[in-house]
């Protein structure tokens, strides 16, 4: 039973992969036997977690594009595949989070965050699932979250394209699952990341997460690992344009 989960001789490539959430999952599927490419904004970020992914025993390269640039995205994938190898599994995990009221929201933060959390998921998809139809296989991970779903003050432009994460996974489940593509989404509840540090520090945010999250705590990042390899692996070669809550049962309940 094992091998259902096993991603021995398979290629990752995590965006944003450097830190946080998309560093745990490369480590993950690296433990499970893949070969990983972590991309960041910067070669220095890039190169440093992918040393220290080495530093774990695990094959893996660091690589930066700038995932918003349909063009750059093009010639980095392909550049990618001659030299590397087949992508078999995308986990487009790159994302940022910009917090203002609604009313006085900057052009410029909801540019950024539709440009990096929306957009780039389709361009990089894109190019990925291109060459994954032609070998009629592959697997697409998007990390959504639980504004996918449900909205909250001052982040609308983050919900907006969370939202558009959900669809967009479907949108792809619908035109890649003929190909023996499986498209899925993972949407996390609340985990402790840089991302998430204003909040964390936060006294009355805690004391309604608490109360709001049925498990009644935090997220480990750790525990999303679970998730993304499930998804990665044989296991899930059923599973089709589905959005896998790791929320500690927040999505289910008022
Ligand atoms: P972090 O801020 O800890 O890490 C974000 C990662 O994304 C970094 O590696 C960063 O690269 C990379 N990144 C940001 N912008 C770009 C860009 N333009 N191009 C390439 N890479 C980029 O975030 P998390 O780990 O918390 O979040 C990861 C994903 O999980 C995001 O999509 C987020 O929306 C989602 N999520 C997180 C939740 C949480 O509670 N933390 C909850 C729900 C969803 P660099 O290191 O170079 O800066």
């Amino acid at each position: 039973m094992h091998d259902l989960f096993d991603l021995t001789g398979k290629r990752a490539l995590i965006t944003g992969g450097a830190r946080g959430i998309g560093y745990l999952l490369a480590s993950g599927l690296g433990r499970y036997g893949a070969s990983v490419i972590v991309t960041a904004t910067t070669t220095a970020n890039a190169e440093r977690a992918a040393e220290q992914l080495r530093a774990e025993g695990l094959d893996a390269l660091g690589v930066c594009f700038d995932i918003t640039d349909g063009a750059e995205v093009s010639r980095a994938i392909e550049k990618l595949e001659q030299c590397q190898g087949p992508i078999d599994i995308l986990i487009n995990n790159a994302g940022i989070q910009r917090r203002h009221p609604l009313l006085s929201f900057p052009e410029a933060d909801w540019d950024e965050i539709i440009n990096v959390n929306q957009k780039a998921v389709f361009l990089v998809s894109q190019q990925v699932a291109k060459r994954m139809v032609t070998r009629r296989r592959g697997k697409i991970i998007n990390i959504g979250s639980m504004q996918s779903e449900l909205a909250r003050p001052n982040i609308t432009p983050y919900a907006a394209a969370k939202g558009a994460v959900k669809m967009l996974t479907r949108g792809m489940c619908a035109e890649l699952a003929p190909y023996n593509i499986q498209v899925n989404g993972i949407a996390p509840g609340y985990f402790k990341t840089e991302m998430t540090t204003s909040l964390a520090q936060d006294d009355a945010f805690n004391t309604w997460l608490f109360q709001r999250t049925p498990a009644g705590r935090w997220g480990d990042p750790q525990e999303l690992i679970g998730a993304a390899v499930f998804l990665a692996s044989p296991a899930a070669d059923f599973v089709n344009g589905h959005l896998l809550f790791v929320d500690g049962g927040m999505a289910a309940v008022v």
